[in-house]
C-alpha cells in the first residue's frame, strides 16, 4: 500500500485551501461536512466559492499565495488547488517543510496525502482511491458501491447501537450472536429499520431474541419482482436482496441474467410455470416457502415483472402470513411498462388514449371470459398478458363487440431482452401473421391508437 487510509476528525482543525476554483470548490465541501476551519487564500474565487465566503462559512484571504500566504505551519491540513501546477509544488514542498500534511490536486506524485472519493452515510464512510492514476475508475466503483449502499444504512447503525448491550445480554456464545445479528441485518427487520419503521424492527428482534438461545431461528420470506428480463430493470432494493439469498424459488419467467446475480452458495430451487409444465403445483409453492422459513431460511421468491400483477404473489404472502412468517414484499417493472418502454409504445398518450387496462388472455374452459363491451370502447390501451394461445379469440372478440378492425395491436416478444422482436398489426390481421411466424413466449399483446407511434418511437434494435 502506497497511502494510508485513515478517518481524521476535523472539527474545527484549522486547514488551508490554496486557489479559488471549482477544483477548490469540491474539496472544500468535504471539508465544511467534516466541521474543518477552513481559509483560502487566492486572488479571486469562483461564484460557488464566492458564496461560501460570503456566507461566513470559509475565511477568504484576497492574494496571491506568496504574496499574503498565513504562515504553512499553524494549519494541519493544506490543500494546493491552483491552477499553476509549479505554484501547487511550491506548496507541497514548503509544507513538507513544515511537517504538515498536504493535497495537490493536480499532480499523483506530490503532497502525502490524497483525497479520496467519498460515499457518505454518516455514520458509514467509505472512502475510495487508485492512487490517483485512474480518477475514471475510481468514479465507477464509486456508482457501482453507491447502489449497493443502502441510502438508510445510518438508521440501522443507530438500530443496531441502541440494541447492541441487551443482544449481548440475551445472548452469551459470541458466534451465536454475530449470527444473531447477521440474519437481522440481512433481513426483514432490517428493511423495517431502513424505512423508518424501526417499531416493526423491534417487535421482530424481540421475538428473535426470546428463541435466540435455544439455536432456533426463524427464517423469512422476501417476494420480488425480477422485471421482464433486462436486469438492468431491476431495483436497487431487488439486486440487494438478490445478491443475499439464501435459497431462491424462481420460474421460468426470471431470466437467466438475473439468475446469474444470485451467490454461488444460494440453493435455487425451480418451480417452473409453463402453462403446461406446472413443476410445482401453486399449493405446494405457498406451502414450500411457509415450510423453509420455518428451517430458518432466508428465503428468496422471485417472480418475473412485479409478483402482484398476475403474479400470484398474493396467494403465496397470504399462506406465510396465516403461518406467522415474516416477509416483505419488492414491485418490479411489469411485463406491461417494460414492453412498452422498450419497444416505443407509450400506454398512454393525450392523443390517442386516456387509460389503460392489464387483462388477463388466460383461458379458462377454452374461453375468455371477460367484460368485451367494456374493453371494445375506444380511448384505451388494452395490454393483454398470457394472450398468445387465446389471440385469435381476443381479436374476434373485440371487434365483434364494436372495436374497429384497423385499430393497431402489437405484439411484443420477449420484450426487454436482446431477442426481443415486436410485430405490428391491426386487429383484423394480427392473429394471422402471429401465426405464420414462429413466435416464442412470454409474449405480450397491446392493443389501441397508441401501438402506430412504434414505428416513429421504436428505439430499441436487438440483433436477432
Ligand atoms: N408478474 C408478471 C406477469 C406474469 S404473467 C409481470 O408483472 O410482468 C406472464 C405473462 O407476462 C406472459 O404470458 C406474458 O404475457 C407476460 N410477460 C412477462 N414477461 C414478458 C416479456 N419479457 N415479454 C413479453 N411478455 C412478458
Amino acid at each position: 500500500m502506497d497511502y494510508f487510509p485513515l478517518f481524521i476528525k476535523l472539527d474545527a482543525k484549522p486547514c488551508l485551501v490554496v486557489g479559488g476554483g471549482r477544483v477548490a470548490f469540491r474539496k472544500i465541501g468535504w471539508l465544511l461536512k467534516s466541521k474543518a476551519a477552513i481559509t483560502i487564500v487566492a486572488p479571486s474565487v469562483c461564484s460557488e466559492v464566492g458564496l461560501l465566503c460570503g456566507s461566513g462559512r470559509v475565511q477568504w484571504v484576497e492574494g496571491s499565495y506568496t504574496a499574503s500566504a498565513p504562515e504553512i505551519q499553524s494549519y494541519y491540513l493544506v490543500i494546493a488547488a491552483t491552477n499553476d501546477e509549479q505554484l501547487n509544488r511550491d506548496i507541497a514542498d514548503k509544507a513538507a517543510a513544515a511537517g504538515v500534511h498536504c493535497n495537490v490536486a493536480s499532480a499523483a506524485d506530490c503532497g502525502d496525502v490524497i483525497l479520496p472519493s467519498i460515499i457518505d452515510r454518516s455514520p458509514v464512510t467509505i472512502a475510495l482511491h487508485s492512487g490517483g492514476k485512474s480518477p475514471t475508475i475510481t468514479r465507477y466503483l464509486k456508482r457501482q458501491l453507491e447502489a449497493f449502499i443502502p441510502r438508510h444504512v445510518s438508521r440501522l447503525v443507530a438500530w443496531a447501537e441502541k440494541w447492541r448491550s441487551a443482544v449481548k445480554s440475551g445472548i452469551d456464545s459470541s458466534t451465536r450472536r454475530q449470527r444473531f445479528w447477521d440474519r437481522l441485518l440481512s433481513g426483514v427487520a432490517a428493511e423495517h429499520v431502513m424505512s423508518d419503521r424501526s417499531a416493526a424492527g423491534d417487535g421482530i428482534l424481540e421475538q428473535r431474541l426470546r428463541k435466540a438461545n435455544s439455536g432456533l431461528f426463524e427464517g423469512e420470506v422476501f417476494l420480488v419482482g425480477a422485471g421482464p428480463g433486462d436486469p438492468e430493470l431491476l431495483t436497487l432494493k431487488a439486486l440487494r436482496l438478490i445478491q443475499q439469498a439464501d435459497v431462491v424459488l424462481y420460474d421460468r419467467l426470471v431470466s437467466e441474467p438475473i439468475l446469474e446475480l444470485l451467490p454461488d452458495s444460494c440453493e435455487r430451487i425451480y418451480v417452473g410455470k409453463r402453462q403446461a409444465d406446472h413443476a410445482l403445483p401453486q399449493g405446494d409453492i405457498n406451502q414450500t416457502l411457509v415450510d423453509l422459513a420455518k428451517q430458518g431460511r432466508n428465503v428468496l421468491r422471485l417472480k418475473g415483472g412485479d409478483p402482484f400483477i398476475f403474479g400470484r404473489g398474493g396467494e403465496e404472502i397470504e399462506l406465510l402470513a396465516e403461518n406467522g412468517v415474516a416477509f416483505q414484499v419488492v414491485p418490479g417493472i411489469t411485463a406491461a411498462s417494460g414492453c412498452a418502454a422498450y419497444s416505443g409504445i407509450p400506454l398512454t398518450h393525450r392523443d390517442h388514449s386516456q387509460s389503460v387496462r392489464f387483462v388477463t388472455g388466460h383461458l379458462q374452459s377454452n374461453e375468455i371470459n371477460l367484460p368485451w363491451p367494456e374493453l371494445a370502447a375506444t380511448g384505451q390501451t388494452l395490454v393483454f398478458y398470457m394472450g398468445l394461445t387465446g389471440l385469435k379469440a381476443i381479436c374476434e372478440s373485440l371487434i365483434k363487440h364494436g372495436r374497429e378492425p384497423s385499430t393497431p395491436a402489437a405484439v411484443v416478444e420477449r420484450g426487454t431482452t436482446p431477442e426481443q422482436r415486436v410485430i405490428v398489426a391491426d386487429l383484423d390481421t394480427l392473429a394471422d401473421i402471429v401465426g405464420s411466424q414462429e413466435v416464442r413466449a412470454p409474449t405480450l399483446l397491446i392493443i389501441g391508437e397508441v401501438v402506430q407511434l412504434h414505428n416513429k418511437l421504436s428505439w430499441y434494435k436487438s440483433d436477432g
